[in-house]
């Protein structure tokens, strides 16, 4: 672990969110990558771009706003942030790291498509950099606690980076709202599939014409014993592999002969 700790501490990060450059989250996410790294960049969004997955702006023109010379933000989504950052800031040295939170609420399951925290990370994939999203889930209505990710998320990036990097992949680590000292440990896990579908609540506004909100609301529904659903049920973190390649592969062969 030690070659890893060297390693990092010169290996060049770039953070990112989808929560917005001012979140709380991305702060926490800074403090992270600086204990681990002595070339830590943030390139965040203007604005907060929650569920904007991998939306690409390409119709309008992008603004970058320097607060610091390492902090930047973009007027755009976390996909906009990570091209920008690999292309033109940091485009004479990329990053050989891309951690992308601490979102404020879990990307769970089904959560992955929508997630422009996960999305940050899978850009990041497709442009061949070794890359993290981390999210901390809320314990009802308090304000998001990241004392979890704080205590845990280094060493957890240090255990990911020491691994051999592999073409396409992407983690997606979840914290548990529950202290640090309830934590049961920390579970590879499959993305899971909630029984609960996104739904449309129809509401009157004050004059009394009708209008929609979108969400998915309820409990989470764990299904299978090895998914990230049930590590968090279970008060462990989860870490769960992602790939770019979306196929079926159990499809393939009947989908031949179906066609054949
Ligand atoms: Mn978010």
């Amino acid at each position: 672990m030690r070659d890893v700790e060297a390693a990092l501490r010169k290996e060049r990060i770039l953070v990112t969110n989808d929560d917005g450059i001012h979140a709380p989250g991305l702060k926490v996410l800074e403090a992270i990558a600086h204990s681990l790294s002595d070339d830590v960049w943030v390139v965040a969004p203007e604005s907060e771009q929650s569920a904007t997955s991998n939306s690409l702006t390409i119709r309008r023109p992008l603004r970058v706003r320097r607060f610091a010379e390492r902090r930047l933000a973009v007027d755009g989504t976390p996909t906009d942030c990570v091209v920008v950052a690999v292309n033109h800031i940091l485009k004479d040295r990329h990053p050989g790291l891309v951690l992308s939170g601490v979102n404020h609420g879990g990307n769970l399951a089904e959560d992955v498509g929508y997630s422009g925290t996960v999305a940050a990370a899978r850009e990041a994939a497709l442009l061949g950099i070794r890359a993290i999203a981390f999210s901390q889930l809320r314990g009802g209505e308090a304000p998001t606690d990241f004392t979890v990710a704080e205590k845990f998320a280094p060493d957890i990036v240090r255990r990911l980076y020491s691994m051999p990097p592999e073409r396409d992949l992407l983690f997606n680590v979840n914290f548990p709202p529950i202290a640090p000292e309830a934590i049961t440990g920390i579970s590879v896990a499959r993305q899971g599939r909630r029984d609960a579908m996104v739904g449309v609540i129809e509401v009157n506004d004050p004059s009394g014409r009708p209008y929609l909100w979108i969400g998915h609301w309820g409990e989470d529904t764990t299904g299978e014993e090895d998914t990230d659903l049930a590590a968090i049920q279970a008060g462990a973190i989860s870490v769960t592999p992602l790939h770019i390649d979306l196929t079926h592969e159990a499809s393939l062969a009947l989908l031949r002969e179906h066609f054949g």
